[in-house]
């Protein structure tokens, strides 16, 4: 092969495409695919980082222009065949360039730790001949053939140590060809196996059996569709995956298992690592670059053969990828935010495409569009609808309307100071939530629930302090503060808010005896500080664990038998289509932490809002009839799964500027919108329309087919950028977003 087909690093849409390079003689025989190379690039010849994706015989790049690779980086390939498939996939999906995404999957460093190991050259029979000819004795250098003769393959620098020595004896021996030294890569270990006592699997109850075989008929059958578990909360689906996993190491294979950052507490890991033992590693944010890489270098090389983490270990690098298993699949945090803006969910299906993987999607709550999947058949269901205790939380939802009429204006409901103060006197643990995500200032009713909402988009105005005004953040439509409330008059009309640190206040006030942890992104920010905040509350040195989204998931502390939701509404008006979900799903899943053992648990739910339907099926918990009810509001709406939705913000200091390119934007998109397919909204301001003196404002985008709108958005972006002046805006796109920013 003559020709190295090389993508630069460089993240330019014109430099986004395959350069020839002349592979040096030097080099030949030792480049492969997937390896980085540093090659010149432009007209200075600057040196830039480069990925080989492949080779060629021809080129029609004129020769005098062909340049020459300058070297390799790598002994080995960073990215497989496989790899580079996904990476063209992703490219494509994610509308960035290929080179974005090879550096996406590629681990963040590369870079090889070693240290010199001393071997014999020879048998240790063959030696002794040798020994009597080459050094005499009492010399150093025999010194050191003897300590190797019994402990073959010692680190230099032990040597050196041990035999007190400097290096030019070893020289010596290896000039001599008698040792060698070679390079051993340390690869440190990031899990503590030292009090992991093997466990054995759990009897599986008769849904959980029926889970395991149907996943594993698809894996013996090379059937690649994915498969939803739709299990309750405490139904067993670890246990489920655990099984799963043990056959696809039988075959030969390995797994990797996703869950949210925030559940990749030790707990979860613990019960991998004690069925597992050291096949099992993890990577997270919490690791160093270079203990990522090391575990990425350690499943590259067959050293392990499971990995879990959160999205980016999607990326691990084995070699027979058996099954990938994401567990809470609803969560959020599987899109990533920053470019490429990839649904892990989306990979996951992709490599099993590529590789044969199954794919197996586990959630007591599913996303609505994946719940439709399962519907319309595009994936497998299956259903686990008892616990494995057999025993659901008492749901109690407290109607905060009725609090006001009865003079109670404190953030608690007198049933829920009751509860807490019973479980303080019998020495259980409470847990106190406020979901604070996605949330925005909205205007309510105290007295009636009211919610002031725009007609049009059916989500919630958005209540901006500054000019005391209402806004809707899908179509811009502004209004003024009501004094009184449209529906029964009353003045108790005003936006609603609160943090935890009221809320720890306020509890610290009722109950000064009480012992209170507060968990949320003040106190979180310490290196471990998250796992120290729930280790102490595991071990029973607080009371009350007070705390946001963060304490939601998969967390099992025995001794807690009393939740409180002490805001529905918080995220129930955050102003976004996916609020009804969001919060079905939270309360679900907050639910699930009370009453895990022996304890009967009770769940508060406070709201305004007590006949909404979200609360209503998240009381009974009933998934369902939730997925029933939310499907015929987003059709009705034509909301996701029924369409895609493209996210257009502009971002500059300049907030004129701003409005009048997304003005301008629109007449483009309106004169480019063929059959009128394509359904605008906006401009309006972002919800959080101002960031360190930055205007923030965008227009949403809605389609029915995800490749046309995707191709109609960058192309009224590109005809945008050639005739009308853009420079000092930041252009910022997504699709499908997490929240409608
Ligand atoms: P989920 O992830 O579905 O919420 P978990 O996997 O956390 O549920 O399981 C809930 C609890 O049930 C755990 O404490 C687990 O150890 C236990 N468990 C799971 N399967 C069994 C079983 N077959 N027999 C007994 N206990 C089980
Ligand atoms: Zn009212
Ligand atoms: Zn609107």
């Amino acid at each position: 092969m003559k020709y190295a087909e090389v993508i630069i690093s460089i993240t330019h849409k014109n430099v986004d495409r395959i350069f020839n390079y002349i592979i040096p003689d030097t080099l030949k025989g030792q480049l492969c695919v997937g390896m980085r190379v540093i090659v010149p690039f432009g007209k200075g010849n600057k040196k830039y980082e480069g990925y080989v994706i492949g080779f060629s015989e021809y080129t029609d790049v004129p020769s005098d222009k062909l340049k020459c690779v300058i070297s390799i980086m790598d002994k080995y390939p960073v990215f497989s065949e496989n790899a580079i498939e996904l990476a063209k996939f992703m490219k494509e999906k994610y509308y960035s360039t290929l080179s974005e995404c090879l550096r996406c999957i590629m681990p963040s460093i590369v870079k090889d730790k070693t240290r010199g190991y001393v071997y014999l050259n020879r048998k240790k029979e063959d030696f002794q001949i040798l020994f009597d000819k080459c050094v005499s004795k009492n010399n150093l250098q025999s010194r050191v053939l003897n300590f190797l003769c019994e402990f073959d393959g010692t680190a230099v620098d032990e040597i050196k140590m041990l035999l007190e020595i400097n290096l030019s004896p070893i020289s010596a021996l290896e000039k001599k060809g008698l040792i060698n030294v070679l390079d051993r890569e340390i690869k440190r270990d990031v899990l503590d196996f030292s009090f992991v006592k093997k466990t054995n699997p759990f009897v599986p109850t008769d849904e959980q059996k029926n889970a395991i075989n149907f996943v594993l008929n698809k894996f013996y059958s090379n059937d690649i569709k994915p498969v939803l578990i739709h299990g309750v909360t405490g139904s067993g689906k670890t246990e489920i995956y655990m099984r799963i996993i043990e056959a696809v190491l039988k075959a030969g294979k390995q797994a990797i298992v996703l869950v949210p950052e925030i559940s990749l507490t030790p707990q979860t890991v613990n019960r991998f690592m004690s069925r597992f033992g050291r096949l099992v590693s993890v990577t997270h944010s919490r690791l160093s670059a270079g203990e990522r890489f090391d575990q990425w270098k350690k499943a590259r090389e067959g050293e392990i053969s499971i990995m879990i983490g959160p999205r980016s270990a999607i990326f691990t690098p084995f070699a027979n990828l058996g099954a990938v298993i994401i567990d809470e699949e609803h969560e959020s945090t599987y899109k990533s935010e920053t470019t490429p803006k990839y649904d892990v969910r989306e990979i996951a299906i992709e490599i099993g495409r590529i590789c044969g993987s199954i794919t197996v999607f586990g959630s007591a709550t599913p996303d609505i569009s994946t719940y439709y999947k399962a519907n319309i058949g595009e994936f497998d269901l299956v259903t686990i609808s008892s616990r494995v205790n057999k025993s659901f939380p008492e749901i109690n939802v407290i109607d905060m309307r009725k609090e006001l009429e009865n003079g109670n204006k404190s953030v608690f409901s007198s049933s829920l100071l009751n509860a807490i103060e019973d479980n303080l006197l019998n020495g259980r643990q409470t847990i106190l939530f406020l979901n604070r995500r996605g949330y925005s200032t909205f205007v309510s009713c105290r007295k009636c629930g009211y919610v002031m909402e725009c007609e049009s988009c059916n989500v919630n105005y958005t209540y901006h302090l500054s000019g005391n005004k209402l806004i809707c953040h899908y179509c811009g439509k502004t209004l003024a503060n009501p004094k009184n409330c449209p529906r029964c008059g009353s003045q108790y009309i005003k936006y609603f808010g609160t943090g935890t640190q009221k809320i720890e206040e306020e509890t610290k006030k009722i109950f000064p005896e009480a012992r209170i942890l507060r968990m949320d992104l003040d106190t979180t920010s310490g290196k471990n500080a998250h796992e120290n905040i729930l280790k102490k509350f595991a071990r029973g040195d607080a009371d009350i664990l007070i705390g946001t989204q963060m304490i939601a998931k998969g967390l099992d502390f025995p001794n807690v038998s009393v939740v409180g939701v002490v805001a529905a509404d918080m995220s129930l008006n955050s102003g976004d289509f996916k609020c009804a979900e969001n919060t079905f799903q939270m309360l679900t899943q907050v639910s699930g932490r009370a009453g895990r053992a022996s304890v009967k648990g009770s769940v508060f739910i406070q709201t305004y809002n007590p006949e909404h339907y979200s609360i209503e099926f998240a009381k009974n918990n009933d998934y369902i009839s939730f997925y029933n009810h939310e499907i015929t509001v987003r059709k009705q709406m034509m909301y996701p799964p029924f369409s895609h939705i493209f996210f257009i913000m502009f971002v500059s200091f300049d907030e004129k500027k701003v409005i009048k390119a997304l003005f301008a934007l629109l007449d483009i998109m309106v004169k480019f919108n063929k059959n009128n397919q394509f359904e605008h909204i906006g401009p309006s301001p972002a919800t959080v329309s101002k960031i360190k003196n930055q205007y923030r404002w965008k227009i949403i985008v809605k389609g029915v087919r995800e490749r046309n709108l995707k191709n109609y958005v960058l192309y009224c972006l590109d005809r945008l950028r050639e005739c009308y002046d853009v420079s000092g805006i930041n252009i910022n796109i997504t699709l499908n977003p997490v929240y409608i920013m």
